[in-house]
């Protein structure tokens, strides 16, 4: 294997930076040439490469975003747009390929697998950590400190006055986020896509604790089943008028941000193994780090979603906001 290419895809997350400085630092280590796909596939099927030396990368683990910038792609769910993606690569002469991204473009990796014979290895870019075969995704742990920081402020306020707040979080199909947050601030409830909602349970305890003058967080996935967090606070202060209610929607500060301390780790250790396993011959599979090691899933099995811990972490969360 003399060239490897290396791109960035679907939403951005901070520690991409990181992770493509280790591909192309292991990459020139190794000798191989290093080339960036601007745009996800995209840049792939416009022939959209630069070439990346060691400087390229300097100065970028400590930046969130992706230098390589990113994008959707429809024109790679089509198999014309996968065949000019094909050519272009091969024109090009790229042996290798490490996507950056969520579980779309792993299913997008694996599609492309049946027409491309150009190897594919994954490092798992979404702040969702939404992926099975890794503990960690690049850009989970800033996303999760963001919010954390963001409500301890809206804690301040809402204690002051004794309000109630809803603050929704990102999370379309995945509430680790929600999750893992809403247990670092002391929230009152959470709601995630993954479990049934029950807002009638809501109404109830906060009708049993209507005297007690605190604060109420509520953390509010944006894809839960009852709505985003106005539908769902609207619905609380109509049966509990009694409750000054605030809504936050904390938006795209979750993507941006320096990355935190493990996340420029974790996606330094992965964007290393994921050239070395280029260099062993491993194809369709994606990085990970599991118990402190690094693993490697196909991506059939990396794109399915984990639903196991929740339940643990939600009656958890229930007792400790009693
Ligand atoms: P995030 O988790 O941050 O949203 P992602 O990688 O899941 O990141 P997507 O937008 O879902 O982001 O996927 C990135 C790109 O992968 C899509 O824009 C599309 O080009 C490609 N892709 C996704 N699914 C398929 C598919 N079934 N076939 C071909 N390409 C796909």
């Amino acid at each position: 294997m003399k060239k490897i290419a290396v791109f960035t895809s679907g939403g951005d997350s901070p520690g991409m930076n990181a992770c493509i400085r280790a591909v192309v630092r292991t990459g020139i280590y190794h000798d191989l040439e290093v080339v960036g796909i601007l745009q996800g596939y995209e840049g792939m099927i416009d022939g959209d490469f630069i070439p990346m030396d060691r400087k390229s990368v300097a100065n970028i683990i400590n930046r969130g975003g992706t230098i390589l910038k990113t994008a959707r792609s429809p024109r790679f769910l089509e198999p014309e747009g996968r065949k000019a993606a094909y050519q272009q690569l091969k024109k090009a002469g790229i042996e290798g390929v490490i996507a950056i991204g969520g579980d779309g473009t792993f299913t997008g990796a694996r599609v492309f697998s049946e027409i491309c014979e150009i190897p594919i290895v994954g490092c798992p870019g979404t702040i969702d950590n939404d992926l099975i075969g890794t503990d960690y995704t690049i850009g989970y742990d800033t996303a999760i400190n963001t919010v954390m920081e963001a409500v301890d402020k809206i804690r301040d306020t809402a204690e002051s006055h004794n309000r109630l707040f809803f603050v929704e979080v990102m999370g379309r199909d995945a509430g680790l986020i929600a999750l893992r947050s809403g247990i670092a601030v002391g929230a009152e409830d959470i709601f995630i896509p993954e479990t049934k909602t029950d807002l009638d349970r809501l109404i109830n305890r906060l009708a049993a604790c209507r005297k007690d003058k605190s604060s109420k967080i509520i953390i509010v996935a944006e894809g839960d089943e009852a709505g985003g967090a106005f539908e769902i606070a609207d619905k609380v202060k109509k049966a509990l008028p009694e409750y000054d209610t605030r809504v936050t929607i904390l938006g795209h500060i979750q993507r941006g941000g320096n990355p935190t301390c493990m996340d420029r780790v974790n996606s330094s250790r992965m964007g290393f193994a994921a050239v070395e396993a280029l260099m062993a011959g491993k194809r369709n599979v994606m990085i990970g780090i599991m118990n402190n090691k690094v693993t490697h899933t196909p991506f059939e099995n990396a794109t399915k979603h984990l639903q196991e811990i929740y339940p643990d972490y939600l009656r958890m969360m229930e007792i400790l906001s009693l």
